[in-house]
C-alpha cells in the first residue's frame, strides 16, 4: 500500500500543477488581494468568487507541530514531523518536514519548501529547516 493520494479537481488542479512544476502557489482574490489556501470556491474575506492563483517563495515558519511515531501503513517511515506552517505571505498550511524526527524542531523556526513526487499527478510539498 502506498501513500494516500490527495483527491484533485477543477478547483485544487493549479495547486497540483504548481507542485508538480515545483513552485508552491496560493489562491489570490481578484477583488481585495487577500491570499488564501487550502483552494476554496470563495475568498474567505469578502466572499467574491473570483480567484486567481499566484505562486509563492515557499519560505515560512513553524506554527505548531507533532512528531508521528506510529505510522499508517508501511508507507509512512515513523517518526516523522507533521507541521503547521505559517508562510511569509500569510496563508497557513499543513505539512510535513523531512528529514527530521522531531528532535531539532521547534515553534517559530524558518522552513523551506521541497517537492517529492508521491505518484505520476501528486507531487507534495514538504519543507525543511533552513
Ligand atoms: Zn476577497
Amino acid at each position: 500500500m502506498g501513500k494516500i493520494q490527495p483527491p484533485i479537481n477543477a478547483i485544487s488542479k493549479p495547486y497540483w500543477d504548481g507542485c508538480q512544476q515545483g513552485v508552491l502557489r496560493v489562491q489570490r482574490c481578484v477583488a481585495c488581494r487577500h491570499l488564501q489556501l487550502y483552494p476554496r470556491i470563495l475568498c474567505t474575506q469578502c466572499t467574491s468568487t473570483e480567484l486567481d492563483w499566484v505562486a509563492v517563495s515557499g519560505k515560512g515558519k513553524i506554527a505548531s507541530y507533532t512528531v508521528v511515531t506510529r505510522a499508517i501503513s508501511k508507507a509512512y517511515a515513523a517518526p516523522y514531523v507533521v507541521a503547521l506552517i505559517d508562510l511569509d505571505e500569510g496563508p497557513r498550511m499543513m505539512s510535513t518536514i523531512i528529514d527530521s524526527d522531531g528532535s531539532d524542531v521547534a515553534v517559530g523556526m524558518a522552513v523551506n519548501v521541497a517537492f517529492q513526487a508521491w505518484s505520476e499527478t501528486v507531487t507534495m510539498p514538504v519543507f525543511h529547516i533552513d
